[in-house]
């Protein structure tokens, strides 16, 4: 898959053959000229950068940046300044800008920046472990069914990562005792059915038949991942 590039910039001039050349070098490009529109693709689907004109129609480059990041948006984030702009880039870095350019600039420098800032922020292929529509990043301890953020406690969270990493296995009670409860004595086997049905309820699809989370009665547990 391509990564994605969300270009904001509202002058044709500029955003077309910058479109042209950024396609061209095997990115996938969306162009939105105006700055409230801006704000509402970037939180609603995720781009791998976001090249921010400061400049714009409904809403400033500056704002549409502070108003991503206070809603937890991290997309990396270079802003395209014009020239005179010179402070506006040093309150974008504030604002959670990761980068930004002077305009104008040379294309090939602009797609250093951007490689550059992909290497910079890819996660560790590692750290994200796959199951069918199950992703769990373990790097920021978060968990997306279908794409969707999952919530999760954190004693969900160890015990589903423990499931995770012994695919298919047989799990018993006296495990995940020992290594997702620590043996705390305050614990039973209940509290482990418990927090399995939890699991359930938040990645099942159906958790009163449940494939991924299987009880093998006398047995234990075995996390089934999704083929
Ligand atoms: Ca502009």
């Amino acid at each position: 898959m391509n990564p994605r590039i969300l270009l904001v910039e509202d002058e044709p001039a500029i955003s077309l053959p910058l479109r042209d050349r950024l396609v061209r070098s095997g990115f996938d490009v969306e162009v939105v000229d105006d700055g409230n529109i801006a704000l509402e693709r970037a939180t609603a689907e995720p781009f791998s950068i976001i090249l921010l004109d400061i400049q714009l129609p409904g809403k400033s480059g500056l704002d549409v940046c502070r108003d991503l990041r206070q809603r937890g948006i991290q997309t990396p984030i270079l802003m395209l300044t014009a020239f005179g702009e010179t402070s506006d880039k040093v309150i974008g870095l504030k604002l959670g800008a990761d980068d930004y350019l002077a305009k104008p600039f040379d294309p090939l420098e602009l797609l250093a920046r951007i490689e550059a800032l992909l290497r910079r922020t890819a996660p560790t292929p590692s750290t994200v472990l796959t199951f069918g529509p199950i992703q769990i990043d373990t790097r920021t301890a978060t968990v997306t069914l279908n794409g969707q953020p999952v919530h999760l406690s954190a004693r969900e969270f160890q015990l589903l990562l423990y499931f995770a990493t012994r695919p298919n296995q047989l799990v018993t009670r006296e495990q995940l005792l020992s290594e997702v409860w620590g043996y705390d004595a305050s614990i039973n086997t209940r509290t482990i059915d418990v927090h399995i049905g939890w699991l359930r309820q938040k990645l099942e699809q159906d958790p009163k038949k449940p494939t991924l989370f299987v009880t093998r009665i006398g047995l234990g547990h075995q996390f089934v991942p999704p083929l």
